[in-house]
């Protein structure tokens, strides 16, 4: 039990897969940026929604569809409640990347003058600015890349320092009256720092912009409470918060989402078609085209029921705990050059350059030791290049990674360089 009133034994013990060995090691899972572990209550939810209840939703007027209709709209509403938001702000997405890439198409089809007088206020004229930060996944980019070239804006980016915070000086002078989309990260996939979102997102709304928050590496790790933060849009993974692959939230305020015009288009999302044209349903499922991801739906809701019942506070008290053991940890070992080092309020996540080993190198003596940690750039190729690297080596823990589990990564660290042959 830690100072948090936190168990970290008994709940790995709740995630079957952490139990196993690798390469003839217990395994130590620091990947969990990537993708986190699942525990049991997650995947009996899911399984058990397939072996008793699995119909189609939103159509058909059997038992099943009822009751499937009537838990996936319970999820829904679960998964809203865990983000602080009403179920009629919450769009299923198949997962962040696609949440990022709706937004971004949805603003190109109000630009080029579809869903009428509502969305004309969203739509971009050229010279029109998009800013973005230099800390990016890839996914809160190349959408934005994308639709500055189909619409002539300009895609500006606000800095990072040194230290792995936003350069908020700069964000002032770039964020100005041509900017019409601010879209920021609440914490990086490689930095690990909490960036100061209501800040940005008080400065989009000051020059009249849309403020967009990636917040896959909080929704995990963090209370979170998106109107609060009043963002306009966020968007959050299932897979990376204890859920299973192929769900995803996107959060919208209700005038924005009402404003949007759909991205994807076809069955369920409709009230009436003709062969020439088609109206739509009001948010949420004006943006829920096709046969949704049902099951992975209710497996997120048990994932954030699990994640309530450990209570947000405590579980960000313990991976506090374990991000300042991982840090301090890979000060003291020779080499380690930190991504971002800032004393900042940060999530359990840590990026690293071993100098004179290549990442890949450090992955692959950490996997021989059970130790799965990620390697490459992360999906973060312009924050690499603006730290002068192409690759880091990333540990990153959730709910279910124990003190012990940072120790065993951090002696297989220490003694990468020896196996090597590398000496300062
Ligand atoms: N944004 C961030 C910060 C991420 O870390 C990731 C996943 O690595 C994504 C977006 C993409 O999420 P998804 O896998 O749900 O598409």
């Amino acid at each position: 039990m830690d100072s948090a009133g936190f168990d970290p034994e008994r709940v790995r013990a709740d995630f079957p897969l952490l139990s196993q060995e690798v390469n003839g090691h217990p395994l130590v899972y620091l990947d969990a940026g990537a993708t986190s572990q699942k525990p049991q209550q997650v995947l009996d939810a899911e399984i058990d929604f397939l072996l008793r209840t699995n119909a189609a939703v939103h159509r058909g007027a059997h038992t099943l569809a009822a009751e499937a209709t009537e838990l996936f709209e319970d999820a829904r509403r679960t998964v809203a409640g865990f983000v602080g938001a009403d179920e009629e702000t919450l769009v299923w997405t198949h997962g962040a990347t696609e949440g990022l890439n709706l937004v971004a198409y949805a603003i190109g089809n109000a630009t080029a003058g579809r869903g009428g007088a509502a969305s004309a206020g969203l739509a971009l004229r050229p010279g029109d600015e998009i800013v973005v930060t230099e800390a990016e996944h890839h996914a809160n980019l190349i959408p934005w890349q994308e639709l500055a070239a189909r619409t002539g804006a300009v895609l500006r980016h606000i800095p990072v320092h040194d230290d792995g915070t936003l350069d908020l000086d700069a964000a002032a002078h770039l964020v100005g009256e041509r900017t019409r989309v601010l879209a920021f990260p609440h914490v990086s996939n490689v930095l690990g720092i909490v960036n100061p979102v209501a800040e940005l997102a008080e400065l989009a709304h000051g020059v009249g912009a849309l403020a967009v928050l990636d917040a896959c590496q909080s929704a995990p790790h963090l209370p979170l409470d998106l109107p609060a933060l009043d963002v306009d849009l966020a968007v959050f993974s299932g897979h990376k918060m204890l859920g299973p692959y192929g769900i995803g939230g996107l959060y919208g305020r209700r005038e924005v989402l009402e404003a949007l015009p759909p991205f994807l288009t076809g069955g369920s999302m409709i009230t009436t078609v003709t062969l020439d044209e088609a109206e739509y349903l009001a948010p949420p499922l004006r943006f829920e085209a096709g046969t949704q991801p049902v099951s992975q739906a209710i497996g997120l809701a048990a994932a954030v029921r699990y994640l309530d019942a450990l209570g947000m506070p405590a579980v960000h008290a313990h991976e506090r705990e374990l991000e300042r053991r991982l840090r301090d940890g890979l000060r003291q070992v020779d080499g380690v050059r930190l991504l971002g080092d800032a004393e900042a309020d940060r999530v359990a996540l840590v990026a690293f350059d071993l100098d004179g080993v290549h990442a890949h190198d450090v992955g692959q003596v950490l996997d021989a030791q059970g130790v799965a940690v990620r390697v490459g750039h992360h999906c973060a190729q312009p924050l690499h290049r603006r730290f002068g690297l192409t690759a880091s080596v990333r540990a990153s823990a959730s709910v279910h990674t124990t003190a012990a589990d940072v120790d065993a990564f951090l002696d297989a660290v220490a003694g990468v360089r020896s196996y090597f042959r590398v000496h300062a």
